[in-house]
């Protein structure tokens, strides 16, 4: 049975800077720099945020927009995917690119705790980013951060808040959050898996140390994978991870490991039902 597994990288995050690693891409070009890289290596999704020049966390739409342009014409199909979380900006203003149509955005659809402080996505933000994905035809992928935040996207889905059915990620290890527990993470693919259908695709992230940890769950159990430097800027505890196609690598390994195929962007549009892609690249 062939189930591609898809790989997402998240390259730069709002919070990791050149101090934690200087691999880390803070410049539009340097972003585009590295999701190329990453993209060869075998990644289809980038989830991207944007900084200012002196690396604090921004949601700039002009920085998106030039962002997203350079990503169409040097990673043509890849699937690009922004950040709508909440450490770049508050209220509205997390949803203020939504009307560039990225193929995809993240989508917290409830709070919690992070490590120094509250995680806020109050009910009527959440509503309105929702919203704003609807009009401009993007794809939400639901942050789970807690099993509240599964039951929550399939009420929006049945409420047809969501147009498609949810495309959740596990998020496990942020300090203050859901830990790395297996049970847990078995649990999550249950519910999934009962409210959304035997086959709906989902995902994993884990943080810092954890992520190779959840890459290898979530690749031995049939999901799809994140990785990247926004996550985690180590190879192993002596190690800095030297780019974020070194940790897309590491994935690609897993797959081989747990014999999967790595997604084409192709597959990988096919599977969350997005937007075909290029046409021009459609013969290549
Ligand atoms: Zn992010």
């Amino acid at each position: 049975m062939s189930n591609p597994c898809i790989i997402c990288v998240a390259i730069t995050g709002s919070l990791p800077t050149k101090t934690n690693n200087p691999a880390v891409p803070i410049t539009v070009s340097e972003q585009i720099e590295s999701t190329h890289e990453a993209f060869e290596a075998g990644a289809s999704i980038v989830h991207a945020h944007v900084r200012n020049d002196d690396q604090t966390p921004s949601s700039d739409p002009e920085k998106f927009a030039a962002l997203k342009e350079g990503l169409e014409k040097h990673c043509p199909g890849m699937i690009v995917q922004f950040s709508t979380g909440g450490r770049s900006g508050a209220g509205q203003a997390r949803g203020a690119m939504l009307e560039l149509r990225p193929d995809m955005a993240s989508l917290s659809v409830g709070s919690n705790n992070f490590p120094t402080r509250v995680y806020e996505n109050p009910p009527d933000l959440v509503d309105w980013l929702a919203a704003e994905m609807l009009a401009h035809d993007v794809k939400p992928e639901i942050e789970a951060f807690d099993l509240s935040h599964i039951l929550k996207a399939h009420q929006m889905w049945q409420a047809g808040q969501i147009a498609q059915v949810p495309y959740v990620q596990f998020v496990m290890g942020v300090k203050n959050a859901m830990p790395v527990d297996r049970d847990v993470f078995d649990y999550y693919i249950r519910t999934v898996q009962r409210l959304f259908g035997p086959d709906a695709p989902w995902c994993a992230a884990g943080i810092g140390a954890q992520q190779a940890t959840l890459n290898d769950w979530a690749v031995a159990a049939g999901g799809h994978a994140r990785t990247g430097l926004e996550d985690n800027v180590r190879l192993d505890r002596d190690r800095l991870a030297p780019s974020n196609a070194a940790l897309v690598r590491r994935v690609v390994e897993l797959c081989d490991k747990h014999e999967r195929p790595v997604a084409t962007w192709r597959q990988a549009r096919s599977i969350l039902g997005l937007r075909a892609g290029p046409e021009k690249e459609q013969a290549a």
